[in-house]
């Protein structure tokens, strides 16, 4: 029963008579379908195929294969049928051509239109004695192992033989050429996907910097054509890095999705949206007359950004900068075309964002500087080139010193002491605030310590601290690492952060929290110059406010700011918050400050920021320190 399954496959093979004598024809359909399955047949098959088949083929079930058979009185007859075969799908496999048919073609001239056809049709030439030699018809017909010599009269097993294995060979060729057919079809698929993947980026689909540098040479080539100009849009989404910290990465690569596809819409056919990694992206503008037209475009894309995107659940809205350079403007080639580019979406993030800026050749060198000053503050962390001031708070008689605050400062070789605001915002930018401002934090709570050590009595040590540290997943680890390697009790701590840190970010409430639990004060520095939107506030706990130097400096100047001093007062005390005035420089803002029921303050008219010696002498000089001091002793 298996074997009737495992037999041969039953093929419908065409074969093709092509001889002048119609009785011959006759003898070939006879020979060729009258007989199935005979014991000759069997034993036909097992000589012919012994070797891989015999098995197989000794099942009683065995029968020539279902022979189809046409014919033709002359050459060209045959020839028209092999045509119409092949362009139906359904060709021959074999042919027995006779080699004399007067009046037409003979066989071998058949023989060289049909190869000329098919080049895998199995061809028997039919000969009576010596019309050719095998030799004179190989000359002719070129060596070939697709053809055979079948001598006149014919032996009725020798065609058979003849038909069965010539059709068997070419049912293997052609099933050969099938497989290698789809192989090369699989291997050029795969080489196209490959192909592919190298040139975009897996996550968008858009093209990547290597089919972009592609894109814009073209772009090039066809405006050195054209004479008009080239346009690279180089986009960034504006504190993308936030939102995929503080939300996650895989919200984070939906929304850049998201963009994407807002993106794709808007651009026009044979411009190039392409994805250069992280959060940014480039547009390629070409065919452009002038910058009005650039101008146009750029707006519609900062357009697509108007609507939040709804990702994970949650409407994220996000905005972001644009810098454009034109070739030949602002550079000649690929690499120019995006520094420019990218200098001026710098520029337009500078400028706060939500813009587009173009590329002006003195952004080279701001950027230029911004990358030296980026190495040098590098190596001034290596070179212990900072070091802290500290500054101290007192309470509202201004008698009582009750904490200081560690300033920043950094003995640049060449220039001379520089204050924070020359470069903060570049350590942050370059991402070296997040180890200096371990550093900072480290030394001020040494610095604590060794003045608690001393003697001196028991004052908070004030560290300001930037958002992107505290985004740090590990800022908690780290300051309760800092404090039990310096020894520093928790409540003597207090971090300072601005009000655009707490807003808007769950984990840093979540992290402000923590720190709160351990022990560590939380004050909100600058209030009233940020985000000035109180609500916020309801949902955080602090410990204390400081009102911003600008208001301090206005008391007695502006009543309006008077006025304001007075409801943050209000406001915090109704929420048990503390508050320190800054900037306190006059005996006239300190009295305004001490009607106002105002806690602590710290200005320039008590002192300016200390060395730490400096602060041991303050301390040890304050009356009521000495007091202290001396009962002690
Ligand atoms: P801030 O936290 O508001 O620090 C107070 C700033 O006001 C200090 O400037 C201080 O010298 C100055 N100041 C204090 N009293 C007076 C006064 O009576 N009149 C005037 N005109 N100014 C006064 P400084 O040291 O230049 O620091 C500026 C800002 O730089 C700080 O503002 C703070 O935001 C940042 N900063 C300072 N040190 C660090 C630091 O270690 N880490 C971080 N992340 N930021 C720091
Ligand atoms: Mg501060
Ligand atoms: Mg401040």
């Amino acid at each position: 029963m298996q074997g009737q399954n495992h037999s041969h496959e039953v093929h419908d093979f065409r074969i093709i008579v092509i001889d002048d004598n119609s009785e011959i024809h006759r003898d070939f359909i006879k020979i060729l379908t009258s007989i199935q399955s005979t014991e000759k047949l069997d034993s036909l098959s097992d000589s012919l195929f012994s070797a891989n088949e015999g098995k197989k083929t000794r099942e009683p079930g065995f029968s020539l294969p279902q022979f189809n058979i046409d014919t033709a009185i002359q050459g060209e007859e045959g020839f028209f049928k092999i045509r119409n075969a092949l362009q139906e799908g359904r060709p021959y496999s074999l042919a027995f051509v006779d080699i004399r048919m007067p009046p037409g073609w003979d066989g071998i001239e058949t023989i060289q239109h049909i190869w000329a056809l098919d080049r895998d049709i199995q061809i028997v030439i039919c000969t009576a004695y010596s019309d050719y030699s095998w030799e004179e018809t190989l000359s002719a017909l070129g060596e070939t192992d697709n053809l055979l010599v079948l001598k006149k009269p014919f032996d009725q097993v020798a065609v058979r033989q003849l038909a069965y294995a010539l059709t068997r060979k070419w049912q293997i060729a052609h099933e050969m050429k099938q497989y290698n057919a789809s192989l090369e079809a699989e291997i050029q698929d795969r080489t196209r996907e490959l192909k592919f993947q190298a040139m975009h980026d897996a996550l968008t689909g858009l093209p990547n910097r290597l089919l972009l540098e592609e894109k814009v040479k073209q772009a090039i080539a066809a405006a050195k054509k054209s004479g008009k100009k080239t346009a690279l849009l180089f986009f960034d989404l504006d504190r993308f890095k936030l939102i995929n910290d503080s939300l996650n990465h895989m919200t984070g690569d939906q929304l850049l999705c998201a963009v994407t596809s807002r993106l794709r819409k808007v651009i026009r056919p044979g411009d190039t949206l392409a994805r250069l990694g992280g959060d940014e992206f480039i547009v390629v503008m070409t065919d452009i007359s002038g910058t009005d037209q650039i101008a146009g475009i750029a707006t519609a894309l900062l357009k697509q950004f108007n609507q939040p995107f709804r990702v994970a659940e949650r409407d994220i809205l996000i905005t972001v900068s644009a810098g454009i350079s034109l070739w030949p403007d602002n550079g000649e080639n690929f690499q120019e075309l995006i520094r420019s580019a990218d200098m001026a979406m710098y520029r337009a993030k500078e400028l706060g964002g939500r813009q587009f800026q173009y590329y002006d050749s003195n952004m080279n060198k701001n950027y230029f500087n911004k990358l030296e000053n980026g190495i040098r503050l590098r190596r001034a962390l290596a070179n212990e080139e900072f070091f802290l001031c500290y500054q101290p708070q007192f309470d509202i008689s201004g008698e009582k010193l009750v904490a200081v605050e560690a300033l920043i400062r950094w003995n640049d070789p060449k220039k001379g002491v520089m204050l924070p605001m020359d470069f903060i915002p570049l350590a942050e930018e370059t991402g070296l605030i997040v180890p200096l401002g371990e550093w900072i934090l480290k030394t001020a709570c040494r610095q604590a310590v060794e003045w608690q050590s001393a003697g001196f009595p028991l004052i908070r040590i004030a560290v300001n601290i930037t958002s992107q540290q505290l985004h740090q997943h590990n800022f908690l680890k780290m300051t309760e690492n800092i404090l039990s390697e310096t020894g520093l009790a928790p409540e003597y701590l207090e971090l300072e952060l601005t009000e655009n840190t707490i807003v808007n970010s769950p984990n840093v409430i979540h992290t402000i929290d923590s720190l709160r639990k351990i022990g560590v004060k939380i004050a909100l520095d600058d209030f009233g110059t940020g985000y000035s939107c109180l609500s916020y506030l309801r949902n955080i706990k602090l410990d204390r406010l400081k009102i911003d130097r600008s208001f301090v400096r206005n008391i007695s100047v502006n009543n309006g700011d008077e006025v304001i001093i007075h409801a943050i007062i209000e406001m915090a005390r109704s929420m048990n918050l503390e508050v320190v005035a800054e900037g306190v420089e006059n005996s006239a803002q300190l009295k305004f400050l001490q009607e106002q029921n105002c806690s602590e303050i710290q200005g320039f008219y008590f002192s300016h920021p200390l060395s730490g010696d400096e602060m041991k002498k303050l301390m040890s000089d304050i009356p009521s320190f000495r007091e202290i001091l001396s009962k002690n002793n």
